[in-house]
């Protein structure tokens, strides 16, 4: 059978590479120049570095196969990873429990009692009993007032915005279940793993793949509309490079972009499918990228749980990976997550680098403007998916109301968040369910 699939990124590749696997064709149609979307990468230093930090934790299973698949295994690197978090004019360590212990802004009562539920959530793997609740009502029944003002407050703030006290638990759940599978030990610093080739190298040599098995991988490729007659979806309207659009006829489609940008290349969908398009909203993305001559912090990750500050998180990507990849420069990320009709949003990289770096003297009193090389600015429009209480009751189908025409994107992903691992594993949940649909057709 033939395919269409939509999307070059993690989701994409991997359907393509499922179906190719088995023996049937594949197209794929990426609207950007380079593959790997979300995940894709940028030149730096002569090295190739994504445009928002990128790391795989242990449990990222799906991923770490797939880099062994494509031959790449000896280029992932597991790393210790040192986090830090700022709040109240200072930089606290909290990688481990101990560092949680000397964390002096909350009493040792509360200390404790932020440990003790932490470590319990760690160890629960059942996220079911967390659906009916929100992030916020349980973090403040349980870990009580002080620590959500200090600590989880400016984060679900930093990270939601506006919609901070809509988080379902759930996803707090899978962060905590995540982190601790990433330590060898409970008391230890946990480990990242990093393709030392590039997040974007992965997805290049899947590309490669998918094309020696008998697919198409086409890049600049924006796909203007789902083709459906009579109910069922037969291919796709694309534009390719210098070309006018063309028709290209499929058996089977599938999207994996946002559920919005769905909406716009499908014919109108019935109500009760929409309405769960429309029930998880997404978060934008704006990172600045700073190269600097010298490393700004001890840091590889550092929440900054301090809302004077206009950015969530500085990810010192290169105490993480060594700076030797990147000739001897050092990466940092500065991050926040706007909605995508906000001001933020929509200002200029020059706009974000003058408003965020004055801050970064609250983090190293030494830094000077001058210490910067290079900068550069990417911005994310479906970044992060707000996923509410009793998600699971809410989910889009992967196939959709129409025939032969399918969706695999990230707010399908549940419980866990949204990584390049679950939309691997997602891209090939839905390639076999087009094929166990289409088997003796
Ligand atoms: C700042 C940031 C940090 C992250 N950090 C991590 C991390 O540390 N670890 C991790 O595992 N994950 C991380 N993620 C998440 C991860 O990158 C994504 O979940 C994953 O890459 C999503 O893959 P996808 O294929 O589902 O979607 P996407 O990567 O969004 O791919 C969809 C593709 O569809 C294309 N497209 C859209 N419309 C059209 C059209 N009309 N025609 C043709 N093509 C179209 C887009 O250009 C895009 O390339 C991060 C994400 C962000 C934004």
């Amino acid at each position: 059978m033939k395919v269409g699939v939509i999307g070059g990124g993690a989701a994409g590749l991997a359907a393509a590479h499922e179906l190719t696997k088995r023996g049937h064709r594949a197209e794929v149609f990426e609207q950007a120049p380079f593959l790997g979307g979300q995940a894709s990468t940028f030149p730096v230093g002569g090295g190739r570095l994504e445009r928002g930090y990128h790391h795989l934790f242990v449990s990222d299973r799906d991923m770490v196969e797939l880099i062994q698949e494509l031959g790449l295994g000896d280029k992932l690197a597991w790393l210790e990873s040192r986090v830090g978090l700022y709040h109240g004019g200072k930089v606290w360590d909290f990688s481990t429990p101990g560092d949680l212990l000397r964390f002096r802004p909350l009493s040792l009562l509360q200390r404790f009692r932020v440990g003790l539920w932490t470590m319990a959530l760690q160890k629960t793997a059942r996220w079911q009993k967390y659906e009916g609740v929100t992030a916020r009502v349980w973090l403040e029944q349980h870990m009580g007032r002080r620590a959500c003002q200090v600590i989880w407050d400016p984060l679900l703030r930093g990270k939601f915005g506006e919609h901070f006290d809509q988080v379902g638990m759930v996803w707090l759940w899978g962060k905590f279940a995540l982190r601790v599978a990433s330590r060898e030990s409970r008391f230890g610093r946990e480990k990242l793993g990093y393709p030392l080739c590039s997040f974007g190298e992965v997805f290049d040599r899947l590309g490669e793949r998918v094309v020696q098995q008998g697919g198409q991988v086409n890049l600049s490729a924006r796909v203007q509309r789902i083709v459906v007659e009579d109910g069922v979806a037969g291919g796709l309207e694309v534009t390719l490079p210098g070309q006018s659009a063309e028709r290209r006829d499929y058996d089977a489609v599938i999207a994996t972009t946002p559920s919005y940008v769905f909406t716009r290349l499908a014919p109108p969908l019935p109500a009760e499918y929409q309405q769960r398009l429309e029930r998880a909203r997404y978060l934008a993305a704006v990172v600045v990228v700073l190269v600097l001559d010298r490393p700004l912090s001890r840091f590889y990750w550092m929440n900054i749980a301090d809302r004077s500050i206009p950015f969530v998180g500085i990810i010192e990507h290169t105490n993480l990976i060594d700076s030797a990849l990147y000739g001897g420069r050092h990466i940092i990320y500065l991050t926040n997550y706007p909605d995508r009709d906000s001001e933020l949003y929509r200002k200029s990289g020059e706009e974000l680098v003058a408003e965020f770096t004055p801050h970064l003297k609250k983090i190293n009193p030494e830094f000077d403007a001058s210490w910067i090389l290079e900068q550069y600015h990417h911005r994310v429009d479906a970044a992060q998916p707000i996923v509410g209480v009793n998600y699971s009751q809410q989910i889009p189908d992967l196939r959709t109301p129409i025939k032969n025409l399918y969706l695999a994107n990230t707010t399908q992903i549940y419980p866990e968040d949204r990584g390049t691992n679950y939309s691997v594993r997602l891209g090939r949940r839905v390639a076999r369910l087009v094929l166990e649909d289409h088997a003796g057709g």
